[in-house]
């Protein structure tokens, strides 16, 4: 099986899905991260370069999609035409990207191209949002051996997290959705809203993936 991280920035997927994608990676699966945007106001090439340490030793794969920040639009044709090559030339099994009702414009608008490309072909897991202000959450992946080793990797993107205290608002997004999955407040989980033409395709695909 083939999974597809479409994230739009840097250390989003580390906020939002690397520890559902260790634990596919940790069973053999083919992980592919594309990264929408490239060119920043200042740290350009520290944040390509955070990218690359923060899956180091992951054996997964890791593109950049080229947009400037900030400059993500679901009008923009180059935009929408990049992100349906990808999906096409990959033909993930699943892809994860952002929430449809994200505050930043970049998440937002790359989720409602992603959603559209994706139509009935492949189901797609919507992200959290930052501060878990996701109300419809129904999929709830269970982290709790993967949040060391997720905040360790996030960490590796220090241009940003000096800039917020990003560890420490992960961990406890991920230890509340962990703690509503289960009841277990040790636990920590990343939740999901979904996508899918219909219901038993995306059962089965997540029983495989994640299924004992
Ligand atoms: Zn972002």
């Amino acid at each position: 099986m083939k999974i597809l991280c479409i994230f739009a920035h840097p250390d989003d997927f580390e906020i939002y899905a690397i520890g559902s994608a260790i634990r596919l990676i940790n069973k053999d699966i083919n992980v592919h991260l594309a990264i929408a945007t490239t060119t920043f106001s200042i740290y350009t090439e520290e944040r390509k370069a955070e990218a690359h340490k923060a899956i180091e030793g992951l054996k997964m794969t890791l593109s950049f999609l080229g947009f400037p920040d900030g400059q993500i639009k679901s009008s923009n044709v180059n935009c929408y035409k990049e992100v349906e090559k990808l999906v096409l030339d990959y033909k993930p099994d699943l892809i994860f990207t952002h929430s449809e009702s994200d505050y930043h414009s970049d998440h937002v608008n790359l989720a409602k191209i992603v959603k559209d490309i994706a139509s009935f072909k492949v189901p797609v897991l919507f992200s959290d949002t930052l501060n878990g202000q996701e109300s419809n959450v129904s999929i709830y992946i269970d982290i709790t051996e993967q949040i060391d080793e997720k905040c360790m990797r996030l960490s590796y993107h220090k241009s940003q997290c000096e800039k917020a205290p990003y560890i420490n608002i992960v961990k406890i997004v991920n230890n509340f959705r962990g703690l509503q999955y289960s009841g277990d407040p040790l636990s920590y989980c990343e939740a999901f809203t979904s996508s899918v033409y219909h219901k038993k395709h995306l059962d089965e695909i997540l029983l495989k993936l994640f299924g004992k």
